[in-house]
């Protein structure tokens, strides 16, 4: 039996038996486009008539060195002769005339990469009779030198120089700009001319036979299969290259044809905010190319509601019917020509973040999705989208457009933000409390004495710093926007200013920036806010929980970030940087004096002030997170950190010394030299404590060590919070956390204290309370000595920030603005290992710290709080790896748990959803049974 060749669009049937009822295989024969068409055709929809000619008459042509197959052109001929009866027109006849396009569809989309001919079927006489049929004369000939121009630089190779020469000249002469704007006797010329280009190049007259323009047509597109484009095209996206192309060959419709003809594309959903009604723009008596150029005011679906009422309501049941069919918010091109509609292409919409987690959620009620498959069509960034401000889309377009852009950084903590800048923290503290604007903290970078500023501030920009320098972290922790590393802006603390190139702007001035995408503006823009209690995303999110097994907990330092981050979905707080308590306005000077103290009895003078502060900071966060674990950890940060910058002592203690050359009395005088001495003993301690690598330094657990009634007090003042929740009523589950251990030994004398002051504090009481005493594992030596360390943690929590840090021997702060970026350039690394935890390297080290850990106590409950626990890249290894939790910053609770659903979706060996379709002949593609 000879082979078939060509299938009509509807003749799917017939294809998909030959293909086994393998829908994969309909779509090797056809190409994706020819199945999607013959798919739609069977449908109730109106689809050009037209056929497909089989990837296998591509693949037999270029066997036998470029030769059409025998039967093709005999096929192709009964082929058209059935679209001829089908539209009652006729290829070639001048008084109803049928064109047709001839384009490429492979089995894998390979957009623009092969060739199409539009127009076949247009000589001399059939352009005189469509100008008369159509009553334009101009769209005719425009046609007409359209085909001609294809075909001879498609189909026979021609440059497209001489084609544009000509069209520029005459232009020129027109005094026009674009070729839309040549007249009726500039395209006769024209048409004329395009001929005798292609006589000159090929030797031979522009075919005016339809049918042979044609089987032309399908070589040249069999051929660009092998064209350059597309065979670079198929190495890059591992495409095979004996599969060949099918070619489809599909009635043209116009929408230019009267008032009667329209032509326009069709949402099934809104796109921005996904709710469940067709929207569109369409034009009467248009090309399609119209609508989508922009050129002319295109009118809204609901306008063809009201002009053509049923062709409407025929447009929109088609919608809803593809809709459900592709079971995905459609996107449709449609044409109405002399009153009947057609749909020349449905493919699944572009959409916002709103409209896809309401897209998603409303496919399940209405039963087109599972709930699973709705939770794989919204991205973890998309649900991002919803919990910080962003800029309205036309104010920053305008923004830009006027110049307003001043300079890009590293967008490290989402949401936009306005405001007016200020230059250090104190300024930000006293201006928020003076002042109505909000306010945007602009340093060079920031520290923890710059927190208070940052809290004061809508938004933080720093000129250096990288991902995980302390302004991104502390910005995400918050959910503050930010910008970091914005290197071209220079900070002038003495004038006041910050400048990029030419543009100055001063303290006080407006600024906008983008923390999503990194952009910084002058002036304010403006904002809308995101929906939190969106019920489309609450939905979502719990179905997430029901699929995900990774628990979701947040890094939280305050009660009110607690209680944010418990609406978000957060099952207890994984981290609890103490420190950040330590650097509020009424505390720092009592740490400072704790720091400073010479005798024991004024250390522990100042540490006594500190206990009831630190314990109502305790009970605070337990009352938030009631019957939920709270790890606290054990101060971490240098100490140097909680004391004045070398700099600034040192030209203080040069003013005061200025001040009393001049003192006028001797009371000045002594109360000048009083502060002298003051400024240049915390002078020499700062001094004292200064260290070349402070990252590596007396920090942790060391301090711990060093100064053990820095934890006792801190330990105090936990169990001591834990009493009193617990009398309230509560049910505090308080975690002891270490930090930076490298040694098990490490941690033997600091469990001591715990177990010494559980004791002391809770007495007989210590054993019903539920808490547990851990560890962070954030040194590679800890990560290695994890079996040992076991012995002694009842949990791990993994910091990776430290932990990629030292791992890689890479600066957190610094790495990105020194080398990092360019290592990404470079492709040295797939990805930045401080936003994505690196899985050979560091994620080899927690993988075998979390088995070393079971083996020796199977029960240790394992997490990650680092920066890594709000990524879903890291929170899927994290997934695979088994850990028991991952903790993020409370805006990135959502985030993660989402992707912690995902991760468990995606986890090898589990069905592919789309394996196993099957086409049924009475309802199209469907799931394998079972
Ligand atoms: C870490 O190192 O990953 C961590 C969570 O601790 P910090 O960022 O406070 O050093
Ligand atoms: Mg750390």
């Amino acid at each position: 039996m000879s082979t078939r060749w060509i299938y009509s669009f509807d003749a799917l049937d017939a294809a998909t038996e030959k293909c086994g009822g393998d829908w994969d295989e309909v779509r090797g024969l056809l190409g994706g486009k020819g199945a999607n068409l013959a798919d739609m055709s069977r449908l109730d929809v109106a689809v050009p008539p037209g056929f497909t000619i089989t990837s296998e008459a591509c693949n037999a042509y270029l066997d036998v060195g470029e030769r059409l197959p025998d039967g093709l052109v005999a096929e192709i001929e009964s082929a058209l002769r059935d679209v001829e009866a089908e539209t009652g027109k006729t290829l070639g006849d001048p008084v109803n005339p049928l064109l047709v396009s001839c384009r490429s569809g492979a089995k894998f989309s390979m957009p623009g990469m092969m060739d199409t001919v539009l127009n076949i079927g247009l000589n001399d006489e059939v352009t005189d009779g469509m100008a008369s049929i159509f009553g334009d004369r101009h769209f005719a000939l425009d046609s007409y030198r359209r085909l001609i121009q294809m075909f001879s630089t498609v189909v026979m190779g021609i440059p497209e120089a001489p084609f544009e020469d000509a069209l520029l000249a005459a232009r020129v002469a027109r005094d026009v700009t674009s070729d839309s704007d040549l007249t009726e006797s500039d395209l006769e010329p024209i048409v004329e001319r395009f001929k005798k280009i292609f006589r000159n190049h090929t030797g031979r007259d522009f075919p005016s036979d339809p049918m042979e323009q044609l089987t032309m047509a399908v070589a040249a597109v069999f051929r660009s299969w092998n064209g350059k484009r597309a065979f670079a095209y198929r190495k890059a996206s591992g495409i095979p290259n004996d599969l060949g192309t099918a070619v489809n060959v599909q009635t043209m419709v116009f929408g230019n044809l009267g008032s009667d003809s329209a032509t326009g594309v069709a949402v099934s959903r809104s796109a921005t905010t996904g709710a469940p009604a067709i929207e569109g723009d369409f034009l009467m008596n248009a090309q399609g190319e119209d609508v989508v150029a922009g050129i002319r005011q295109t009118n809204t679906i609901d306008d063809l509601r009201v002009e053509m009422p049923e062709l409407f309501d025929e447009l929109e049941q088609a919608a809803k019917m593809l809709e459900r069919h592709y079971r995905d918010m459609q996107d449709i091109e449609f044409t109405i020509e002399n009153g009947k509609l057609w749909l020349l292409q449905t493919r699944d919409g572009k959409r916002t973040a709103q409209s896809a987690v309401r897209i998603a959620v409303d496919l399940v009620s209405d039963g087109i999705l599972t709930k699973d498959e709705a939770l794989e069509r919204v991205t973890p960034e998309q649900v991002e989208f919803f919990l910080h401000p962003q800029f309205s889309a036309p104010a920053k377009d305008s923004a830009v457009d006027d110049g307003r852009l001043l300079t890009k950084g590293l967008n490290v903590s989402p949401g936009a933000a306005v405001g007016i800048a200020v230059f250090d923290a104190d300024l930000a503290e006293k201006w928020s409390s003076e002042r109505d604007e909000a306010l945007i903290l602009v340093r060079p970078e920031t520290k923890p004495d710059d927190v208070h500023g940052m809290l004061a501030s809508a938004g933080v920009l720093t000129s250096s710093g990288g991902r995980t320098s302390h302004a991104a972290l502390v910005a995400r922790q918050f959910g503050k926007p930010a910008v970091v590393g914005a290197k071209e802006i220079v900070l002038d603390l003495e004038a006041r200013t910050m400048t990029v190139g030419a543009a100055t702007i001063n303290e006080g001035d407006w600024i906008s920036i983008d923390g999503t995408t990194g952009e910084v503006f002058v002036g304010e823009i403006e904002t809308k806010l995101p929906d939190i209690e969106d019920a489309w995303l609450m939905s979502l999110l719990a179905w997430a929980d029901d699929v995900r097994d990774l628990d979701v907990w947040t890094n939280a330092d305050y009660p009110a970030d607690a209680e944010r981050a418990l609406k978000f979905g957060a099952n207890g707080i994984g981290l609890c940087r103490t420190e950040h308590m330590f650097f509020a306005t009424d505390r720092l000077p009592i740490m400072q004096r704790m720091i400073m103290a010479n005798h024991d009895s004024d250390r522990n003078e100042a540490l006594e002030e500190l206990l009831p502060l630190q314990r109502s900071d305790f009970a605070g966060l337990f009352r938030a997170m009631d019957n939920k674990r709270v790890i606290i950890r054990l101060l971490d940060p240098p100490l140097h950190e909680f004391l004045p910058n070398v700099d600034d002592l040192v030209r203080n203690a040069t003013d005061l010394k200025i001040r009393l050359m001049n003192a006028g009395d001797l009371a000045e005088v002594n109360r000048l030299v009083r502060e002298i001495e003051e400024t240049e003993t915390i002078l020499s301690k700062v001094e004292a404590l200064h260290e070349s690598n402070p990252m590596l330094g007396l920090r942790g657990v060391r301090l711990g060590i060093l100064i053990p009634e820095l934890p006792e007090m801190q330990v105090r003042a936990l169990f001591e919070a834990t009493a009193m929740v617990l009398d309230e009523g509560g049910t505090p589950k308080p975690g002891i956390m270490v930090p930076l251990i490298s040694h098990a030994a490490e941690l033997t004398p600091i469990k001591e204290i715990v177990d010494r002051v559980a004791l002391e504090v809770l007495g007989e009481r210590s054993d019903e309370v539920d808490w547990q005493f851990g560890t962070m594992i954030e040194t590679p030596r800890a990560a290695v000595t994890a079996a040992e360390i076991a012995g002694v943690a009842e949990f791990f929590s993994f910091g990776t920030n430290d932990l990629t840090q030292m791992t890689f021997g890479i600066s957190r702060d610094d790495a990105e603005k020194a080398f990092l970026l360019g290592y990404l350039e470079l492709g040295i690394l797939a990805a930045n290992p401080f936003n994505t935890l690196d899985r050979d390297g560091v994620g080899a080290l927690v993988r075998s710290a979390v088995e070393a850990g079971r083996a020796t106590r199977p029960n240790i409950h394992v997490g990650i709080c680092g920066e890594h626990g709000g990524d879903p890249r890291s929170i899927a290894l994290c997934d695979e790896m088994g850990l028991d939790y991952v903790s993020c910053s409370p805006l990135r609770v959502p985030v993660a748990r989402l992707a912690a659903a995902q991760a468990v979706l995606n986890r090898p060996g589990r069905p592919d959803p789309d394996a196993g379709l099957h086409m049924d002949p009475a309802k199209g593609v469907v799931a394998d049974a079972g």
